[in-house]
């Protein structure tokens, strides 16, 4: 995030001849297949044609005007934006590990099985379910094959149902799983603590309700501590109880969604386990059931028998492939090894810390930010901009000022349920270092936006890009320096 030259594209500092390297003359005869099978492209008009200089500051300067998390803390609520150990990439890129066709025969690649089985019964554990697929490729295809499964056993027992009731708390890929799978969305309205209302659901769940999707903890970092009545009252109608398991830092070591009457839920090893999310994956978002929706998983299921494993096609009520071959092995191995070396302690600490590190947050801003719900939370806070928009102030702005202090601003305006939110996930990751920093940067921005909040409405002032029209920005791009 340093404040660099202006960059041009790289078309445009191309002059013709410019080379990266140049070899010595050939002493030797010139082989005039050396080159066949290279990628060299000769047909491009204008190929850019530049020194190695060049094209080295380029691109690291390019890679200067990013942020991530290697280089900073990363708030952003609801995705677990947390540092990833460099070791667990490193024992992910084993060549033996992943030097393997896909299609190899099941006896080369007895290792590989059982390190996908071994996870599947460490998650089965950490969950307390009984059976779990890998293959779901991100927390949303996860959430639409959890979905599927329950479908596949409505059907099986004679009506797939109509509606699947979601709290107004939810995750935003929640309802597009639920109708994507064909099912009409119902919303639960959250109480004044911010959870389920009971009293709302035992009114909404009929017999013709599939399912129950919530987020627990839900989206305002508040752990639902009815769930298991929740969990009976959709029972009693013959519903099942998805759980959004994308955030399990917030729950793992401690409780388990398996305990508390779930019956399927998904968690994201991006986020919780050892792979950073964003950036477009590979990610994985292995779903975890209850004995009754496991002969619906998806095929192929790993098995074992007499020491051997194999991948078993022949399940006459699965619902099919949701992935090619067997999901994102890398992802897998990252999660296995952080899972190991962390042990059930460490896991423990892990959540321990994701939720003081969010209350230490929550309590060093409370007063000087608005906090709407003001339960105790879990591994988010969210806060609003009620205050500042007494000086004018938004959400949006005082995300763009972030920008000014070298951090990365929160997730805002979600969830729906606050307005003009801020919302705030600090995970295990972060040192009282960097949270001191990021708490000190908001109480800075809060202190301006009473003394100078013009300051605050033209934000960002230092950064290679200023403040956009968010929605042309959107819809027309401008990608070039010039100005048109
Ligand atoms: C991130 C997240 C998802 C979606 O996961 P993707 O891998 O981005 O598809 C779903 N629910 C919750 C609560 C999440 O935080």
């Amino acid at each position: 995030m340093i404040n660099v030259i202006r960059e041009p594209l790289i078309f445009e500092i191309s002059s013709p001849g410019k080379t990266a390297f140049r070899l010595p003359p050939l002493d030797v005869p010139e082989n005039p297949r050396a080159l066949e099978g290279l990628p060299l492209r000769e047909d491009i008009d204008g190929f850019p044609e530049v020194s190695e200089t060049e094209v080295t500051r380029h691109f690291t300067r390019l890679s200067q005007m990013n942020y991530c998390v290697d280089f900073g803390f990363y708030p952003l609520g609801s995705c677990t934006m947390k540092y990833n150990p460099k070791i667990n990439e490193k024992v992910a890129s084993l060549g033996s590990l992943i030097d393997i066709h896909p299609l190899a025969p099941e006896s080369l690649v007895q290792g590989n099985l059982e390190l996908m089985k071994t996870l599947e019964r460490l998650l089965c554990e950490i969950t307390g379910m009984d059976a779990v697929t890998l293959q779901p490729a991100a927390g949303a295809h996860g959430e639409l094959t959890g979905m599927m499964l329950i479908r596949a056993y409505h059907q099986a027992h004679g009506n797939p149902r109509k509606y699947v009731l979601i709290p107004d708390s939810a995750h935003g890929t929640n309802p597009s799983s639920a109708h994507i799978c064909g099912y009409v969305v119902k919303e639960i309205k959250s109480n004044e603590r911010g959870t389920i209302s009971l009293e709302e659901l035992e009114k909404e769940m009929t017999e013709e309700v599939a399912a129950l999707m919530v987020t627990n903890p839900n989206t305002l970092g508040v752990f639902e501590s009815d769930i298991c009545r929740i969990a009976d009252i959709v029972h009693a109608k013959g519903g099942f109880v998805y759980m959004d398991g994308a955030n399990l830092n917030a729950l793992a070591g401690i409780t388990r969604p398996g305990d508390m009457k779930v019956d399927v839920l998904h968690l994201n090893l991006h986020k919780t386990f050892s792979t950073p999310h964003g950036g477009g994956g590979p990610g994985s978002g292995p779903v975890a059931v209850k004995k009754i929706l496991e002969p619906y998983l998806p095929v192929p299921v790993i098995e074992e028998k007499d020491g051997r494993y194999y991948l078993n096609y022949n399940r006459p009520q699965s619902i099919g492939r949701v992935k090619s071959f067997y999901g994102h092995f890398q992802v897998m191995l990252k999660a296995l090894a952080y899972i190991l070396t962390l042990g059930p302690a460490g896991l423990r600490e892990m959540t321990e810390i994701a939720v003081l590190n969010s209350n230490y947050i929550r309590k060093s801003l409370e007063g000087i930010y608005h906090l709407k719900y003001d339960a105790p939370t879990l591994h988010e806070c969210v806060f609003s901009d009620k205050y500042q928009k007494e000086f004018g102030i938004t959400n949006l702005d005082i995300c763009k000022r972030l920008l000014d202090y070298g951090l990365h601003p929160p997730t805002m305006s979600f969830p729906l349920i606050v307005h003009g939110a801020l919302m705030i996930e600090p995970t295990e990751t972060e040192s009282r270092r960097d949270l001191d920093l990021f708490i000190e940067a908001m109480k800075a921005i809060d202190r301006e936006a009473r003394e100078n909040p013009e300051l605050l409405r033209t934000a960002p002032h230092i950064t290679y890009v200023r403040r956009l029209d968010e929605v042309q920005a959107a819809r027309n791009p401008v990608l070039r320096w010039e100005k048109k």
